[in-house]
């Protein structure tokens, strides 16, 4: 069955009022392919101005929440509030959130099952740090995190995969489109014989990690490459490029 190329532009904590209004201009002058589903990420601080400013044919993300619906949790935004001001998507367990802030396996998992709950999207994040890479453990740890999801969650519909391997991210040094791939098969089998056929063969898994205009084009030909978490490049015009990897 057909996957939709799904691109994600993690704006991560950058932009200011000024710099949003030209990655706008950007977006909605592309041309962007209509076979591709675009989501930017946004500080929660801009996501309603951004909300506001963009096509509906573009979807923005919110790059956190927390797992409860409200209360005694300062500093923290749920998804009820993401809704309520109109936007669909997460984006959870980022290498960023698991590295610098300690969120565990199952802090993320219980946030995807309440995202989703609530009715948002996800877009949630596995990756392998190098020491794991070089220790031989990639898929011990990439179905480790992945599993964790698995327990909490029946329905995978609303959810994308985006496999970001940690030494990749910010660093300018890309996976191959060999070790990309080798992950997202070996990921989409450990989902047809752990949740089901169905769920492994639909569900889509990005590619996320010093992805650029240069280099996408040859990631974005690899079977099981289904789209893109893109940090670094989204704030800049190659991110159009990007989009349109598939073409
Ligand atoms: C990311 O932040 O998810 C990411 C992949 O960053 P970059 O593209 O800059 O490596």
């Amino acid at each position: 069955m057909g996957r939709k190329f799904v691109v994600g532009g993690n704006w991560k904590m950058n932009g200011d009022k000024k710099q949003i209004s030209e990655i706008i201009n950007t977006l909605k002058t592309g041309p962007l392919s209509p076979n591709t589903e675009v989501i930017v990420g946004v500080p929660a601080i801009y996501l309603e101005h951004v909300r506001t400013n963009l096509p509906q044919s573009i979807e923005v993300a919110a790059q956190n929440c927390y797992k409860v619906p409200k209360g005694a949790f300062t500093g923290e935004i749920s998804p009820a509030m993401i809704k309520d001001i109109g936007v669909n998507w997460v984006i959870l367990g980022h290498s960023e959130r698991r590295q610098i802030f300690g969120e565990t396996d199952e802090l993320i998992a219980e946030k995807v099952a309440h995202a989703l709950e609530a009715g948002l999207k996800v877009i949630a994040c596995i990756g392998e740090t190098l020491e794991e890479r070089e220790g031989g453990k990639t898929e011990e740890v990439v179905f480790r995190q992945t599993k964790a999801i698995a327990g909490k969650i029946k329905d995978w519909s609303n959810v994308v995969i985006a496999y970001e391997p940690v030494w990749a991210i910010g660093t300018g040094k890309t996976a191959t489109p060999q070790q990309a791939q080798e992950v997202h098969k070996a990921l989409r089998q450990w989902f047809c014989t752990h949740v089901n056929a169905d769920v492994g063969n639909s569900i889509r898994i990005q590619y996320g990690g010093s992805v650029t205009g240069a280099n996408c084009k040859e990631l974005a030909a690899q079977p099981d490459i289904d789209g893109f978490l893109v940090g670094g490049a989204s704030l800049k015009p190659e991110f159009v490029n990007i989009v349109n990897a598939k073409q």
